[in-house]
């Protein structure tokens, strides 16, 4: 099955992003092969590595690699909207994550302090305390829930032994301020309507986010099956979501 290329590289882009604007990706990933604690039904980078987890890794950039690429790119051509650290599969795996946010959040303020810095997380790692220090460092901590109950989480997200849907949920009420983005499928296993979207609309109410980016699939995605939503439905459901939670949803 075709799916996206990984990213070769630290820097990629600048992409179009409808939810960033220009937006130029750090991939703090191997290059190789996608290196996630999920492997959802709709990913563009296809199946993850069964039960893979970060300690039996290697190919990380590191720190020195990140900063150079950075400093490189931010110097080669007009400020972006962003710095989005996102790529070949969850960024905050990288074993420095925390130092690199640092020096990548000191290189912004010193090269071009309007650019702002976001996170594309899965939400996985958000349980310990020195991720969620890291990432609410960002300017834009947008963290993934496609679920608001264990079974819909396990059966959309498939994550890896030990990354746990209560888990994730303690770790995103313990954010001051997060923002959601929720991957709205439609198929045989869905989240767009029924017990599961009751149960994300709950979870989201009780979180009580910033905001809430919700969206759809753009094939290829790894499931063949998995059906996407159409902007005018995902329209009326960020409509009804927001009168619901009372969070502000839009719809991408
Ligand atoms: S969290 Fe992102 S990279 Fe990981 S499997 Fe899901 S869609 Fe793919």
């Amino acid at each position: 099955m075709s799916v996206l290329k990984l990213q070769g590289d630290v820097i990629y882009g600048p992409i179009h992003s409808r939810r960033l604007g220009r937006s130029l990706g750090i991939n703090l990933l191997p290059t190789i092969h996608k290196l996630c604690t999920f492997d959802c039904i709709y990913c563009q980078y296809g199946s993850s590595d069964a039960g893979s987890m970060p300690e039996e890794h290697t190919g990380f950039p590191s720190l020195e690699t990140v900063l150079q690429s950075v400093e490189k790119a931010l110097s080669q051509q007009p400020p972006p909207n962003y710095l989005t650290f996102s790529g070949n599969g969850e960024p905050t795996l990288h074993p420095r994550f925390p130092e690199i946010v640092v020096e990548v959040r000191r290189l912004r303020d010193r090269m071009c302090p309007d650019v702002r810095l976001a996170i594309l997380s899965n939400s996985s790692r958000i349980h310990r305390s020195e991720i969620r220090e890291a990432v609410q460092q960002l300017d834009d901590p947008i963290m993934k829930l496609d679920a608001g109950d264990p079974a819909t989480f396990a059966q959309i997200n498939r994550p890896v032994p030990g990354v746990t849907f209560e888990k994730i949920i303690a770790g995103l009420a313990a954010m001051p301020r997060v923002i959601i983005q929720s991957m709205i499928v439609d198929g045989p296993l869905q989240n767009a309507e029924g017990e599961a979207h009751e149960a994300w609309l709950s979870t989201l109410a009780q979180l009580s986010p910033e905001k809430v980016q919700v969206y759809s699939t753009e094939r290829p995605v790894a499931q063949t099956e998995v059906e996407r939503v159409s902007k005018a439905t995902l329209e009326e459901l960020a409509r009804n979501a927001e009168k619901r939670t009372g969070v502000p949803v839009r719809a991408y």
